[in-house]
């Protein structure tokens, strides 16, 4: 049911911002709530109304500016849509996240041909994007992409497989990086960025199979062989596709994994604490032992804690504030709290939490699914050290206001 922003956020949360809290919830119980029977019932589909229905609502153009028919609303409000969704389904706000990173390159790094011509796509809902980096043997290490592309006269040929891209069977296009220089070449430049539509000959995706959890979401396999390209298909330039990915990640995926990670704790808890309300003990209920009791503060405070990192961040961005440690710090917190409370949770609920009609388990199977995207634990305390240690290279939300289009998002006419 509908909720009211909590006071923590007055000061972070515009009017507009309300607004689409409330919108957010109340899609979630009328339309994504009768929805999640099915999808976990049925793991081996992709789910495609929801995201249909979430286009009507122009939500995968919540970042987009007006000019391209975007809401132009911003970070915060991309965040409120993500956590909203899913605190009723990890796997409706991953979709919808999923395709908010590719957006982001496209808006960022894009040519005004490419972005008159893609942009609107995404803003009404057309073409979902997603954004191809991860391979079979590279993981996470962006330097060890395989993946080639070759130039032909005016064509690219792009050759190499991509894993667990998220939206894999639901985008008409896909950012995908390869390499374009030779293995001496520093990765920094040595990979690009491509805008590859979906049905271009040569480029396939392997059947969708179930998961551990997050049924619904698809994150596949992309293959390409000799996938043709025209030039003007290059998304940035040629050899920088390595700021692409990172910039993308950084500024969309961190945050946009981080709210996911918050709905789901935020479900955990409420699931939780209901359960412990009602769960009669001598002569009241769980809820009035003081261990059990201590248990579900701890998972509260987790909780508290997570929402203020994420919201705050994506704040400063907004802002035009230099914040991509809070980015990351954010992403890596929300997961990692999330995930100490899934287990607290289920250890709370003993045997109850372990039936299949429960949520419970999903919850505990759907929160695995923050650790990975945009960057693992590791990744991110990788980077959290060259902060402290003063090292950082280079500040992507920096680089981002300082970019002569930028501009704080749009509030909309009351
Ligand atoms: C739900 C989901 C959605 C995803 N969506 C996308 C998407 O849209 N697009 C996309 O391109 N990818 C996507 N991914 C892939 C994701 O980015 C990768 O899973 C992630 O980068 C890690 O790669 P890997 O899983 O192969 O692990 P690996 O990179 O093989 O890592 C294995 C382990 O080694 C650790 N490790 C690796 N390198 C280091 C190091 N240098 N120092 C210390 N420890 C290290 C890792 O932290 C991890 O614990 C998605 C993944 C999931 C699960």
């Amino acid at each position: 049911m509908p909720t009211t922003p909590p006071p923590a956020l007055t000061t972070l949360l515009r009017p507009d911002h309300h607004r689409l809290w409330n919108e957010a919830d109340a899609f979630a119980a009328e339309l994504i709530a009768p929805r999640v029977k099915f999808m976990e019932e049925h793991p081996d589909k992709i789910e495609r109304r929801i995201p249909q229905l979430m286009a009507q609502r122009g939500w995968f153009g919540v970042t987009i500016p007006s000019q391209y028919g975007g809401m132009a609303a911003g970070h915060v409000a991309k965040t409120v849509l993500i956590h909203r969704a899913a605190v009723v389904s990890g796997a409706a706000a991953a979709i919808l996240q999923a395709s908010l990173i590719p957006v982001g390159a496209v808006q960022n790094w894009g040519t005004p041909e490419q972005k008159t011509l893609w942009l609107p796509q995404a803003a009404a809902g057309t073409t979902l994007f997603s954004i191809a980096v991860t391979e079979p043997d590279a993981g996470g290490h962006i330097g060890g992409i395989e993946t080639v592309a070759e130039q032909v006269g005016d064509w690219w040929v792009i050759t190499g497989e991509k894993l667990h891209i998220g939206n894999s069977h639901l985008a008409g296009l896909h950012v995908v990086v390869a390499r374009t220089a030779p293995p001496d070449v520093p990765a920094s430049r040595a990979l690009t960025a491509f805008l590859v539509e979906d049905g271009r000959k040569g480029l396939t995706k392997d059947k969708h199979r179930r998961g551990l959890g997050m049924h619904g979401f698809s994150a596949g396999r992309l293959r390409l062989d000799h996938v043709r390209v025209p030039a003007g298909n290059v998304l940035g330039e040629v050899g920088r596709g390595m700021a692409v990915a990172q910039s993308s990640s950084i500024l969309y995926g961190r945050p946009n994994l981080g709210a996911v990670s918050l709905g789901i704790h935020e479900a955990l808890v409420e699931t939780t604490a209901r359960w412990m309300a009602a769960r009669p003990r001598y002569d009241g209920h769980l809820s009035d032992l003081p261990v059990p009791r201590f248990r579900l503060g701890a998972m509260q405070d987790r909780f508290q804690t997570a929402r203020g990192a994420i919201y705050q961040a994506v704040n400063l961005l907004d802002e035009g504030a230099s914040c991509d440690a809070e980015l990351i710090g954010a992403k890596h917190t929300s997961h990692r709290l999330a995930a100490d409370s899934a287990r607290e949770a289920m250890e709370l609920h003993a045997a109850a939490a372990l039936g299949i009609d429960y949520p419970l388990q999903r919850y505990f199977r759907d929160v695995q699914y923050t650790y990975p995207p945009a960057g693992t634990g590791e990744v991110q305390l990788i980077h959290l050290a060259a902060e402290a240690l003063h090292q950082r290279l280079i500040s992507w939300s920096e680089w981002l206001a300082a970019d002569a289009s930028w501009a704080p998002p749009e509030p909309p006419p009351a």
